[in-house]
């Protein structure tokens, strides 16, 4: 099969021909249809979590083509996705509690099993999410990790009745954010820099964009802030904004520490950290992208351009995620 190699640690992303995986016990393989690109593509591509030479993508969908010894729940044909965590260990407290996602030993897709930039994907059938109909491939596969971790952020922030939700960034996690936070019923604000995404950010129907934490807490501040910026200097900075008793959820991921005032300390203001809530929030998230609440903007790139997608990706470039097409190799 052709699958998008990263050679080794900041290798350039190549296309090379390797092996069909194998099923085994309880295993299934996909056919890939549509993989979503994130920006830890780009901090597994410099080192983080990876080994070489690797296939990367935690954002896949597709379709079942091969089922292994002992799989019962899963049919050939079945369309499904797959999210950054496929199974734990079953026998440590995260996993007794049925959060395999919190596993140390966990199997994550693109870090112990190759990922999704691969015509072929070998999964852990109970690892497996089936998409809800009527949902397209290309729409789906965000899903799995920026809209998954998106409203999870939302879920884990308890938000109450009336409160207000800000988004600090407009990019592949952002642009969702606001989407759920508005599909959920909740006044939502937009912070944000880049002036040439109001207009989008205004036809999602939020009206309110300001520009930093001290706008918006001019602006009556926030209940809840989902940080999406990978800024920790912007992130410190959008929390000023926060009301007493505010909730700031932190997704992005700097390099450098998140440093925090003792100025939180009056107002009570929690900082929480969030990669992915219980599997029940991937599937509410599925759900809002299958009743049309709320649309990725995707860029498409057939396989043989990957390189293309993840430059993109680097740059910030990507309106607003990028998906690669394995079942189109070549443009046309
Ligand atoms: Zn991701
Ligand atoms: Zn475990």
């Amino acid at each position: 099969m052709k699958a998008a190699v990263v050679p080794y640690v900041n290798g350039p992303w190549e296309i090379r021909e390797i092996p069909t995986p194998k099923v085994g016990d309880g295993q299934v393989l996909i056919k890939v249809h549509a993989s979503g690109l994130c920006y830890t593509d780009v901090h597994q591509t410099r080192g983080s979590a990876a080994k070489f030479p690797w296939v990367l993508g935690h954002e896949p969908v597709g379709e079942i083509v091969e089922l292994g010894p002992g799989v019962w729940n899963r049919r050939i044909g079945d369309r499904v996705g797959v999210p950054w965590t496929q199974v734990g260990c079953g026998r440590c407290g995260a996993c007794m509690r049925n959060e395999a996602h919190l596993c140390a030993s966990s199997i994550g897709t693109g870090v112990d099993l190759h990922g999704g930039h691969a015509e072929y994907l070998l999964a852990y059938a109970d690892g497996t999410v089936l998409l809800p109909e009527g949902l397209s491939y290309e729409l789906a596969a965000p899903i799995f990790c920026a809209g998954y971790t998106v409203w999870s952020a939302i879920r884990m922030a308890e938000p109450k009745i009336g409160e207000r939700i800000a988004v600090l960034g407009v990019g592949g996690l952002g642009h969702l954010a606001l989407q759920y936070a508005r599909a959920a019923g909740f006044e939502t604000v937009a912070v944000t820099k880049s002036e040439d995404k109001i207009p989008f950010i205004h036809s999602l129907g939020i009206e309110l964009v300001v520009s930093d934490g001290e706008e918006l807490a001019k602006a009556g501040g926030a209940d809840i802030l989902l940080c999406t910026s990978n800024s920790y200097e912007a992130t410190v900075d959008a929390i000023r904004g926060l009301r007493p008793n505010g909730r700031a959820m932190i997704m992005g991921i700097d390099h450098n520490p998140l440093a925090l005032s003792w100025r939180l300390i009056a107002p009570q203001i929690r900082v929480i950290a969030v990669q992915m809530g219980p599997r029940a929030y991937l599937y509410e998230a599925l759900q809002y992208a299958a009743c049309g609440k709320v649309k990725v903007m995707v860029e498409e790139f057939p396989l043989a351009n990957i390189g293309t997608a993840y430059d993109r990706v680097v740059n910030g470039q990507v309106r607003f995620r990028a998906v690669v097409r394995p079942d189109i190799f070549k443009n046309g």
